[in-house]
Order: C-alpha cells, then structure tokens, then sequence
C-alpha cells in the first residue's frame, strides 16, 4: 500500500479524535439568512459586512460588466488579460487610498505571498504579529528572509526584536519588513498602527498592514484601518471577498513597489488575470462603500445594542469591529454552543485550533449592515440562555 494512504487515514483520524475535524456544509443564502433544506437560519457567520454580496446594484453592475467585457479575462495581466475595467480599478483604488500605485491579485492569499515572496531575501528580517493570516505565516515561513513573530499587538516586542536585527547584522544591507492586519480576524481588534508606524520608521524598516476586515468598515470613507490610525503604510493589502462583497485583493503601493511586482512576482505574473465584468463590478462597490455611510452607522448601533443585551456574566469584551468573538477555550464546548445556538434557528461558527491558539476556541460572531436591531438582541438573548445549560 502507498504510504499517502496509510498517512492521510492517520491524520483523518487523529483530526476526528481531537474534536477538530471539519466539514463544509452546502447552503443557500439570502440578504442575513442562511439555508439548507428546509432549515434556515439567521447568518452571523459571513464577512459580507456591509451587506454588499446581495446589493442589487451590484448584481447589476456584474451583469453589465459581462455584457460589456465578456467571461473571463482569457491570459495573464502581462499577456492579454489586462483590460479597461482593470485599470479603472487600479486606478480608483490608488485615489481613494492615497497611494501612486494598486495592483490587482485573484485573492488575498495570492497577494500577500506575492508580496513577501518578491520582497524578500536572504538576511532580511521579517517581523509579524503572533495572530496574522495563515497567508502571511506561510509566506514568511518558505522565505529566506529570518522571520520573527512578536507578542500579538506588543510594540515594545517589536522594538525589542528590531533592535536585535539592527545589532545582529550591522555590516549588510539587510532590509526589515514588520507585517501586522489591520483588524484581526478572529479577534476583531485593531493593530495599534500608529504606535507600529513610528516603532518601524524609527528602525528603518518598511510597514505593511493586511486591512482585509478594516477596509470599507472603519475610518473615514471606509478607508480602513491605516486612515483611522492617521497613519500611511509603506504596503497596504486590501481584499474584496469581505467587506466589498465579491473576490478578489490589491496591494497598495508606490510606483517603483509596483513596477518591480509587475516584473518578478509570480502569483502576478503566472496567474489568469481576474474577469474584467469582476473588475467592472467592483468599482461599483469601491462607491457604494465611499458613499454609503450607513451602513458603517448601522454596524456601529449593532454593535452597542448587542454588546447592552449580553448578561454581563459572560464578560463579553467589545469590539470597534463587526467581529465578536466570544472565547470559550474549549474546542468540544464551542461546538456545543454552536449547535444550541443552531437549533434556536441562529449560525454562529464555532471556530477552532489550529485557525486560532490551542485552548482558545470561540464563537466568531459577525453583523453586517443587512441584519436588523431585532436580529442581534435575538441572537444576544440566546446566548444569554445558552451559555450556561
Ligand atoms: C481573508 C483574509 C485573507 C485572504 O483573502 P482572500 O481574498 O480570502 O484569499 C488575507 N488576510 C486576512 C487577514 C484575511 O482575513
């Protein structure tokens, strides 16, 4: 028998042993519910917040792209697939964002490890937040540059851990890349940028924040979370399978960053360029999130009337997100909730190892600017009767 096999079935079993194994469930969705079969439920489980993924407008404009531009884009942006609703795009997001240059990817994932791969060499030092993006660990974990990981949000780590790359390598010309989210997304709490900002600059290094859950929900305009810090990163990753409601991710960056991921990044360079109707589709949400105030407004009453319903008990921390999460520790206690919380007709994904610290297993609760007052005291006086069966 080939080895794969005995191998695989190992670690299928031990994952089932350990209460972790996880299994996709095929659902339909509507606005805020989710169903299957004939169950439906409230849907706290999605990071469309702003509601955009079901905006009839939006629908729309993704028709028309594709009757203006066609399926696919058919090559790679160096080849034939970069057309005009791409650069519209690149464009618009560089001008809202304040940057020269923005450089559409297929994901967040193929982006940020587009980035660091490109950017990094041997002797450089890499320095990242304990709790970013499986993306983002990989990335640096393949690279040759050192990566070291700080204590989530802890400046005085990273300075500790910059100072060290300073004296280590005082000779070469080894280059310094601190990496943190912008809003985490299992915890919903934000980096402290403007502190992170100073700390690099101070070191000579270079600072780059994945606002995957920050851009289009916090500061001013949905510009994110660099504007809300009043901070500008070197290199900026924003996502558009989240707050944007579509797919898709760019870097933000200056002209020379761009130019030289242009010439040498591979997940640029050797990957079919996105649908232009995407493109075309996601400029429409570009202005309905600089426009639509609201529905930040909204995901802020959200927020304070879910955290008011809570039995103080739980000692539930708030967030300045539309993530909640709800720690629990337990991986086989999170499931239990979860399910309870199922049968009263609200999903709510348990979340566990190895997506989060062993021991830190919680509910991620979300809202997004289509749920309704009503929605989240429901889902509060549930929990509030759950947590203690
Ligand atoms: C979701 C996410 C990504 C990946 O983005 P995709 O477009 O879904 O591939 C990257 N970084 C963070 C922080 C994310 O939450």
């Amino acid at each position: 028998m080939p080895r794969f096999n005995t191998r695989i079935a190992q670690a299928l079993s031990e994952r089932e042993q350990q209460g972790l194994y996880r299994q996709r469930v095929c659902l339909t969705r509507n606005a805020q519910q989710v169903s299957e079969a004939s169950h439906t439920w409230l849907n706290f489980s999605s990071n469309d917040y702003l509601g955009l993924a079901q905006e009839p407008s939006l629908l729309q404009a993704w028709q028309q792209g594709l009757t203006l531009y066609g399926a696919g884009s058919g090559a790679s942006p160096l080849v034939t697939g970069f057309h005009s609703p791409h650069a519209k795009l690149e464009q618009q997001l560089a001008e809202w964002l304040g940057y020269d240059r923005a450089l559409l990817f297929n994901s967040g994932f193929s982006a940020n490890q587009a980035v660091l791969f490109t950017l990094l060499a041997k002797n450089d030092w890499l320095l990242q937040d304990k709790l970013n993006h499986a993306s983002l660990m990989e990335a640096g974990m393949l690279s040759p540059a050192t990566m070291k990981r700080f204590k989530h949000n802890d400046v005085a780590h990273l300075s500790r851990l910059l100072s060290s790359a300073a004296q280590s390598d005082a000779q070469s010309d080894l280059a310094k890349l601190v990496v943190t989210e912008g809003v985490f997304s299992m915890d919903g709490d934000l980096a402290p940028l403007a502190e992170m900002a100073a700390v690099s600059q101070q070191h000579d290094a270079w600072l780059m924040v994945d606002d995957a859950h920050g851009c289009g929900v916090l500061g001013e305009a949905g510009r994110g979370s660099c504007d809300l810090a009043e901070i500008k990163a070197d290199i900026l990753i924003v996502t558009f399978g989240k707050a944007f409601g579509l797919q898709g991710a760019a870097v933000l960056c200056s002209e020379d960053v761009a130019e030289y991921l242009i010439q040498f990044a591979r997940h640029f360079v050797y990957s079919t360029a996105m649908p232009p109707a995407q493109a075309y589709a996601l400029v429409h949400a570009c202005e309905r999130i600089q426009q639509d105030q609201w529905r930040r407004d909204k995901l802020v009453e959200l927020s304070d009337a879910f955290a008011l319903a809570l039995d103080p008990a739980i000692g539930f921390q708030n967030t300045p997100t539309p993530i909640k999460p709800l720690l629990l520790g337990d991986s086989n206690k999170a499931v239990k909730i979860s399910q309870a919380l199922k049968e009263q007709g609200l999903w709510v994904s348990a979340i566990r190892p190895p997506t989060v610290p062993v021991n830190s297993a919680r509910l991620r609760i979300t809202f997004t600017a289509n749920h309704q007052l009503d929605d989240v005291k429901r889902l509060a006086t549930a929990i509030n009767e759950v947590m203690y069966d």
